[in-house]
């Protein structure tokens, strides 16, 4: 139940809008087992039924700590035994942290240099799913957890439904109280997910893994993207800012001697340079390429300049443990920090 809205499961209670509000900032916002304690009441009936409803998350059977960045590593059981990660990462300001969210079991999109692509899709992750993970990583960090990315196992717009749904669940204010602005959602750009996302009005920024604005060579790196043209995914992104009013970001995982030459630049500016953008540079983590040497990255990116757009080298978190973009394959790993370190929230 922890991503039902107030109104379904003040249906599903028979009770006032004000009591399915508070009892959902008792489950969900306050990570609470139970009604107990609560500051305003709930009537007792209403209460017996809503703790008898399933507030269960998935089980953490695993959690590393990164040795260089401090991200940790969790890994959680889902109830058929299926097996994915989330990340708990650190952000600048000390004390607050962001949580990578994995979407699916594995992932159908087959992009050539991503662990989870080699998977395959088992299935697709529950909203209640998701946003149990969020919740368990949120409850154990020591601080402040106030961003969230879908950006882990799965293509996140192949899972649309439960995505933003569990998206609006992270954000509501008797939910995970996480900003709107401070969720990103990540695709290889499904061109009808992103306009129905558009048409929908969404507030949740879409992060759109491009690699490559070369047709051929996109299609090579990111197959199931590749059916709809530069031209479509361009259309579909302007429809987007038309929404949300604000710069399109393109994630761009760099492939030594592959995707950051020249023709790359020209290919983003001719389908793209007419959208306000923000470019992330990703290092790429594979053991079948190779990282774009300091020359050619900085070749790269004093070319993207031409776009008048922020460029930004994103680090990846979790490199050493093997949680990084691209990296998610569900291994389990042994234990390595403490399985309730203290709060500072
Ligand atoms: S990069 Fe994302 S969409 Fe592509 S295979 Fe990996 S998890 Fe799936």
């Amino acid at each position: 139940m922890i991503s039902a809205t107030p109104d379904e499961l003040a249906e599903r209670l028979d009770c006032d809008l004000g009591s399915a509000r508070r009892i959902l900032a008792r489950f969900v916002s306050e990570g609470g087992a139970d009604l107990a304690g609560m500051k305003k009441a709930v009537r007792k009936d209403v209460r017996a039924r809503a703790e008898a409803l399933d507030w269960s998350r998935p089980q953490v059977v695993d959690r590393v700590e990164d040795g260089l960045d401090k991200s940790v590593r969790y890994l959680f059981e889902l109830s058929d035994g299926a097996v994915v990660e989330a990340v708990r990462i650190p952000l600048e300001k000390p004390g607050r942290f962001s949580v990578c969210l994995s979407s699916q079991v594995g992932c159908a999109m087959k992009c050539t240099f991503c662990a989870t692509g080699k998977l395959g899709l088992t299935r697709h992750l529950t909203a209640d799913e998701i946003v149990g993970t969020f919740l368990t990583v949120r409850d154990e960090a020591p601080g402040r957890v106030t961003g969230a990315v879908f950006m882990g196992q799965g293509e996140p717009l192949h899972n649309y439904d439960a995505v933003v749904r569990a998206a609006q669940t992270l954000a509501r204010p008797c939910g995970g109280r996480v900003s709107a602005k401070a969720i990103s959602i990540s695709t290889v750009g499904l061109v009808p997910q992103l306009d129905r996302y558009a048409a929908e009005r969404h507030p949740f920024r879409i992060v759109v893994s491009l690699t490559s604005a070369v047709p051929h060579r996109r299609n090579e790196l990111l197959p199931m993207a590749g059916r709809w043209s530069l031209d479509e995914l361009a259309a579909a992104l302007r429809s987007l800012h038309a929404v949300q009013g604000r710069r399109q970001t393109l994630a761009w995982v760099l492939l030594g001697g592959v995707n950051d030459s020249l023709d790359e630049v020209e290919g983003i500016a001719r389908h793209f340079g007419d959208l306000p953008l923000r470019i992330n540079l990703i290092d790429v983590n594979s053991p079948d390429y190779r990282r774009s040497t300091d020359d050619e990255r900085n070749a790269f990116f004093d070319a993207l300049q031409a776009l008048k757009a922020p460029v930004v080298r994103r680090y990846s978190v979790g490199a050493e443990q093997n949680s990084a973009c691209g990296m998610l394959a569900a291994q389990a790993r042994s234990l390595q920090i403490p399985e309730n370190p203290p709060s500072t929230a």
